[in-house]
């Protein structure tokens, strides 16, 4: 579950990297904060018609890059420290692609699950409403995250033009990325984290005399980004041994097929009840020996007392945040490999961008124009990170971060600090 002190760790984290790039101070103090902290509380009327109320955030902690960009997401465990952490990683992953956005996250405080379509649906309409012109397609823009998908971010598009003049409706279809492609969504961008994750994957694994044909690895949320990684390295012949979502998990060494997998989430939306494998508790979980594990769930999986139990050579992070500072600290004594959220799952966000660009240009790219192009953008954050790693002799965490400081201390130093 999602620590209490994320903020802490991603600014712990962000220190590493300032001291050992030399960071401006004066920047530092910029980057140490984020800039604008919106909390609005709203009351929806439920089916049984009695009236519940809700807590929702945006956080956004930079845009000097470029408008504020980053998911919604709704969650139990959502509150104002865990987004502040998810915004600023936003920043550095924006940064570190090499795309002209700034850094921001939200969400509502909320058990999905609990509630029915309908209701769901107005309890988005009206945050989005309580949201108003806090968000914008020049401003700050969302997109999908854990518990939220096309359907919603069609929602919040429709609310939100609502809201604007008739004659600034149609100029208004990209604030909001990760739409169902029939109301202006990218093709590509439902599966673009996990194709993301598997062309770093796929690069570093040339680099590193490292087969994926043959690997075997484990995954944990077998959500938007796991089920999409495990199907897209099913072709490159690396076998799932082990599976863990929120209803548990379960191996096999002979290898879990993720399409069937992904089929029975789909209708039953867990992977519970599976029969492709042997159901095992949460420790023998993470301790099945594998060449690499892919985290893609929440925060603060990978602890002091969970990466003493991995027995795998590299950890890729679909999630955002999954490593806490201990964890990375026994990883690396461990000799523990790790790819850095901000660049393993930065292909999302980066197609986000290309569905902005196509909205803005009323331009529609087919899918092999939008692999394409991902696979050139993550390449050239691949390689720009694995420089820095060099430059700096450091983790690739800390390298990933240093190119984030690096453009970032660039353009503030060209512009210098208003007035
Ligand atoms: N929620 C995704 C992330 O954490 C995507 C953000 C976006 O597309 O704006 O990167």
């Amino acid at each position: 579950m999602a620590q209490s002190n994320v903020f802490e760790t991603v600014m712990m984290q962000f220190n590493k990297a300032a001291d050992l790039m030399g960071l401006d101070p004066e920047i530092r103090k910029i980057l140490s904060n984020t800039t604008n902290e919106i909390v609005v509380n709203f009351p929806v009327v439920m089916d049984n018609g009695c009236v519940q109320m809700f807590t929702g955030y945006r956080v956004q902690h930079n845009n000097v890059l470029g408008p504020y960009k980053g998911g919604l997401r709704f969650h139990p465990a959502v509150n104002i420290d865990e987004v502040r952490a998810l915004a600023v990683w936003m920043t550095w992953k924006t940064a570190i692609a090499g795309i002209p956005y700034g850094g921001a996250k939200g969400g509502i405080q909320i058990r999905p699950w609990d509630y029915s379509p309908a209701e769901l649906e107005r309890i988005t309409r009206r945050f989005t409403f309580a949201l108003g012109s806090n968000i914008g397609p020049e401003y700050d823009i969302p997109a999908p995250d854990v518990n939220t998908n096309a359907q919603i971010m069609a929602w919040i598009l429709d609310t939100y033009l609502q809201m604007m003049p008739p004659l600034e409706r149609n100029r208004c279809v990209h604030v909001v990325t990760g739409k169902p492609v029939e109301s202006g969504g990218s093709v590509g961008r439902d599966k673009a984290t996990g194709q993301g994750l598997v062309y770093v994957l796929e690069a570093w694994a040339k680099d590193h005399s490292f087969p994926l044909s043959g690997a075997t690895y484990i995954i944990q949320g077998f959500g938007n980004v796991g089920s999409w990684a495990a199907r897209l390295l099913k072709p490159l012949g690396a076998v799932l041994v082990g599976i863990e979502d929120h209803s548990g998990a379960m191996v096999n060494p002979d290898g879990i097929d993720p399409d069937a997998l992904a089929a029975h989430v789909a209708k039953q939306g867990r992977a519970q009840g599976y029969a492709g494998g042997a159901v095992v508790d949460h420790e023998t979980f993470l301790s099945t020996k594998a060449d690499f594990f892919i985290p893609a769930a929440l925060e603060g999986q990978i602890t002091a007392e969970t990466a003493p139990l991995l027995n795998v050579k590299l950890v890729v992070e679909g999630a955002n945040g999954p490593t806490d500072l201990d964890g990375d600290m026994i990883l690396q004594e461990r000799g523990i490999m790790l790819l850095p959220d901000v660049l393993a799952n930065a292909g999302g966000v980066i197609v986000s961008y290309f569905e902005w660009l196509q909205n803005k240009r009323s331009e529609f790219w087919d899918l092999a124009e939008v692999d394409a192009r991902l696979l050139k953008q993550i390449l050239g954050a691949y390689r720009r990170v694995h420089d820095a790693v060099e430059r700096h002799g450091t983790d690739w965490r800390t390298g990933a971060y240093i190119v984030a400081l690096e453009r970032l201390q660039t353009v503030y130093r060209e512009r210098g600090i208003f007035p």
